[in-house]
């Protein structure tokens, strides 16, 4: 995929933003949006050795979808009782087992009163059998209509991939009748373990309206590569909903890979880190003359020619330590003091200063940075893993 795609997927969705339908009552569509209804497992005494009983769902709740609709591939919230030990959702379909869909939950995903899931691709229209991890397991009284298409979805930017630190970014919109507490918030749930990585306090403007745009960091850093759920707290589901139409989860990838061509990993200890000669990063071969891009995003350090590190680029990452890009073609492409953007380019593979062959060293060092008190740690590993993504 050549680099240029971000800019083009930036593009789309500028140009195909949903329209807002309107909210006439703000509870039903905190309802639809999977925001208002409140769990009521958590009034039950649980002493430390009790077994929980059987798991129920009272609530299953698709973002911009009627109560019990979801399409494939969306993110499920299910509300109900007895939900922390569910291990497995078995998404029955018809009568008879042969379109059943068994789906591992894993020891994180689900708490008391919620559980998320992604609806399989093969899922079929029907009851859920929930399966606890002692055998337990409970059908839901309802029916759950998977669908194919999630309304108003803006098909052509919407469903892409953001990258962390990237310039297309999530956006979450709502309005609010009023202004909160500290626990009234917009909040960034990782569905695989239903851990809250962000929070953005409600901050509506004069007309109710507030919208929350998240690059996929938290803190100093990017969140793992994973699907996440941008939706309302329960406190702010009270007095907020969310606008209809717009897509509540993302899947956040945590980088870019930095050479956009064929390439190839290291082969040789002596172009891995560490090896006889104290190499300092990693070499990634490609032709000269592929585009090299931002792997994350950070600040220019340092833009300079070197006898042995030949043209190279340092950036300073929001976590304060750095990485480096060397043996560039040319000249990098940025300049000291400025931003970029993950995914921005850099400049292009070469064999400038000491290089037998066309590739990228790349250098990742811990806080405080490259030459500035951090040291050098393996970048083999971080890239292999965004080679998988991008
Ligand atoms: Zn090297």
């Amino acid at each position: 995929m050549p680099d240029d795609t971000i800019d083009a997927r930036t593009r789309t969705r500028a140009a195909a933003v949903p329209a807002a339908a309107g909210c006439a009552v703000l509870a039903a569509c905190a309802a639809l949006a999977g925001g208002s209804l409140t769990s009521t497992a958590d009034a039950r005494p649980s002493g430390g050795l009790s077994v929980p009983g059987k798991p129920a769902v009272s609530a299953a709740i698709c973002a911009a979808q009627r109560s019990w609709t979801c399409a494939r591939g969306q993110v499920l919230t299910l509300r109900g009782e007895n939900l922390q030990a569910v291990r497995a959702v078995v998404f029955l379909g018809a009568a008879g087992r042969r379109d059943d869909v068994r789906l591992r939950i894993g020891a994180r995903a689900s708490s008391a009163g919620e559980l998320l899931a992604i609806v399989p691709k093969r899922a079929r229209s029907g009851r859920l059998r929930l399966v606890s991890s002692i055998g337990t397991a409970a059908n839901s009284a309802k029916p759950l209509r998977v669908v194919n298409d999630i309304p108003g979805i803006d098909e052509a930017g919407g469903t892409g991939r953001i990258f962390a630190g990237g310039r297309l970014q999530a956006t979450f919109a709502y309005r609010a009748a009023a202004l909160g507490g500290e626990d009234a918030a917009v909040e960034a749930v990782r569905v695989s373990d239903g851990e809250v990585v962000r929070r953005w306090p409600l901050a509506p403007g004069p007309d109710g309206r507030g919208e929350v745009l998240w690059d996929g960091f938290a803190g100093d850093a990017p969140v793992r590569t994973g699907t996440y759920l941008l939706r309302l707290s329960e406190a702010a589901a009270t007095i907020a909903a969310t606008e209809p139409g717009q897509r509540a989860e993302v899947e956040i990838i945590e980088g870019f890979y930095p050479i956009r061509g064929t390439h190839r990993a290291p082969s040789t200890a002596t172009q891995r880190f560490g090896g006889a000669r104290g190499h300092q990063g990693s070499d990634h071969f490609a032709r000269c003359g592929t585009p090299l891009a931002a792997h994350t995003k950070g600040v220019v350090h340092k833009v300079a020619f070197q006898s042995a590190a030949g043209n190279y680029v340092v950036v300073n990452t929001p976590d304060g330590g750095s990485y480096a890009y060397m043996h560039l073609r040319d000249r990098p492409l940025v300049r000291e003091g400025q931003s970029v953007f993950t995914g921005q380019r850099l400049g292009y593979v070469g064999e400038t200063g000491r290089a037998w062959g066309c590739h990228l060293h790349i250098e990742l060092w811990s806080a405080p940075g490259w030459y500035q008190g951090g040291r050098p740690a393996d970048s083999e590993p971080l890239m292999l893993r965004l080679d998988r993504w991008s």
